[in-house]
C-alpha cells in the first residue's frame, strides 16, 4: 500500500515526503516539474535514506494516471499539484482553472475508475475571502475569493464535497494551509520561487543574501499594531505533519473533513523582519511601498479543529521558521539552480 503524492517536487510536497518515508510510507509521487525541480526529490531521498516511485508527468494526463494506479496499489492520495500565485492567477485566469480544477477532475476520475476513495487537498486560507474577521474558524462561510487562485481552490473543495455526497464511501480532508515558511533543518529542501518572490519570507531571504536590494513594506497604514499585514505563519514541517494526521484519519472515516492548519497567531510585516535578523544577525534593507491590491490586513486561524480531531498541531515557533529559512537560502543562494 503506497500513498501517491502529486506534486511532489514542490516546496510543501517534498516536506511532506520526507515526513510520510520518516512515518513508514511508502511513496509514489507525480510532478511535471512545472514549478520545480528534480534535486528536490534526489534531497528527500539523501534527507530520508528512502526511495520513492517517481512518475514524471501532468495529473491531467489520464493515461500516466491510469499506469500509476495499475502499476501500484494506492492506497490514498496528497495532492498538491497546481499552480499557486495570486497575481499570476488574474493574468492567466483560464490555466489556472484548467490545471488546478480540471487537474483535481481527473485525478478523482483515476480515483474512482481504480477505486481508490482517500483524498487529502491543498486548500487554502484564501477562500475565507476578505469578510471574515480572523480568528478564522472551518464553520464560516467561504467563497468569497478575490483572485482566481482562490476561487480554484473553493472551487475544487465544492468538487470534492459533491463527489462525497454522491459516494459516501469517500474520505476527504480539505486542509486550509494559512503561511508556509520555512525549511528542512537539514537545509537540503526549502522554497525556490520562480523570478522575483511574490511571497514575503522568500522575498527577505533572497534579500539577506544580496540578491534583491531591499524589502519593500506594502502597506504600513493597516489597523494592525504597527501598520504593517498581519499573518500566520506556520512551518512547513508542522504543515507537512498535518497531512500525516490526515492521512490517519482517513484510514478508518469517511466523510468530508476540513481544518485549518495554522498556529493561530498572527505576525506583522515588521515582526518577521525583526525575528529574522535576530536568527540571521543581519540587516535586512526596508522600504516603505504603498499597500499590495486585494490584501487584506489581518488573517489568522483558529487551529483548535485540527487540534481536536486529528491530534495535530503546530510545534515550531517564528525564531525556528526564520533560521531554518536562512540556512536554506545560506546554502543554496540560488535555490535548486547550482
Ligand atoms: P509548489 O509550486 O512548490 O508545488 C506544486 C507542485 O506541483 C510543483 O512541484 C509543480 O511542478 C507541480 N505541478 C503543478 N501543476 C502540475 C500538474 N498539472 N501536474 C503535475 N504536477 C504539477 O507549491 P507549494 O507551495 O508546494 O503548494 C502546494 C499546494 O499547496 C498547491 O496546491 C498550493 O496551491 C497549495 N497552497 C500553498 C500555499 C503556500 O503558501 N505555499 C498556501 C496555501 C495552499
Ligand atoms: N508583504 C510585504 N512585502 C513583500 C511581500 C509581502 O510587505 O515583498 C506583506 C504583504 O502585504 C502581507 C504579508 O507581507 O501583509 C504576507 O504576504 P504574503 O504574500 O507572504 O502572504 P499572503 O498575503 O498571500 O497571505
Amino acid at each position: 500500500m503506497a500513498i501517491l503524492v502529486t506534486g511532489a517536487a514542490g516546496y510543501i510536497g517534498s516536506h511532506t515526503c520526507v515526513e510520510l518515508l520518516c512515518g513508514g510510507y511508502d511513496i509514489v509521487a507525480i510532478d511535471n516539474f512545472s514549478n520545480s525541480s528534480q534535486t528536490a526529490l534526489d534531497m528527500v531521498e539523501r534527507i530520508t535514506g528512502k526511495k520513492m516511485r517517481f512518475y514524471p508527468g501532468d495529473i491531467r494526463d489520464k493515461d500516466i494516471l491510469n499506469r500509476i494506479f495499475t502499476e501500484n496499489e494506492i492506497d490514498a492520495v496528497i495532492h498538491f499539484a497546481g499552480l499557486k500565485a495570486v497575481g499570476e492567477s488574474c493574468e492567466i485566469p483560464l490555466e489556472y482553472y484548467d490545471n488546478n480544477v480540471y487537474g483535481s477532475i481527473v485525478l478523482c476520475k483515476a480515483m474512482l475508475q481504480h477505486n481508490c476513495k482517500r483524498l487529502v487537498f491543498s486548500s487554502s486560507a484564501t477562500v475565507y475571502g476578505e469578510n471574515n474577521p480572523s480568528p478564522l474558524r472551518e464553520d464560516m462561510p467561504v467563497g468569497a475569493a478575490t483572485n482566481p487562485y482562490g476561487s480554484s481552490k473553493y472551487i475544487i473543495e465544492l468538487i470534492l464535497t459533491d463527489l462525497f455526497n454522491c459516494d459516501n464511501s469517500f474520505g476527504i480532508c480539505l486542509l486550509r494551509y494559512f503561511n508556509p515558511i520555512g525549511a528542512h533543518e537539514s537545509g537540503l529542501i526549502g522554497e525556490d520561487p520562480n523570478g522575483i518572490p511574490n511571497n514575503l519570507m522568500p522575498r527577505i531571504t533572497q534579500t539577506a543574501i544580496g540578491r534583491l536590494p531591499y524589502l519593500p513594506i506594502r502597506g504600513t497604514d493597516y489597523d494592525t499594531h504597527d501598520g504593517t499585514g498581519v499573518r500566520d505563519y506556520i512551518h512547513v514541517a508542522d504543515l507537512a505533519k498535518g497531512h500525516i494526521k490526515a492521512v490517519e484519519k482517513l484510514a478508518n472515516s469517511t466523510g468530508v473533513f476540513t481544518y485549518n492548519l495554522g498556529t493561530g497567531t498572527g505576525y506583522s510585516v515588521y515582526d518577521l523582519v525583526r525575528a529574522f535578523e535576530k536568527a540571521s544577525g543581519l540587516k535586512i534593507p526596508c522600504k516603505k511601498e504603498p499597500r499590495r491590491p486585494g490584501d487584506i490586513a489581518v488573517c489568522y486561524s483558529d487551529p483548535s479543529k485540527a487540534f481536536k480531531e486529528l491530534g495535530w498541531k503546530a510545534e515550531k515557533n517564528l525564531d525556528d521558521m526564520c533560521a531554518d529559512s536562512f540556512r536554506w537560502q545560506k546554502n543554496n543562494p540560488n535555490g535548486y539552480r547550482k
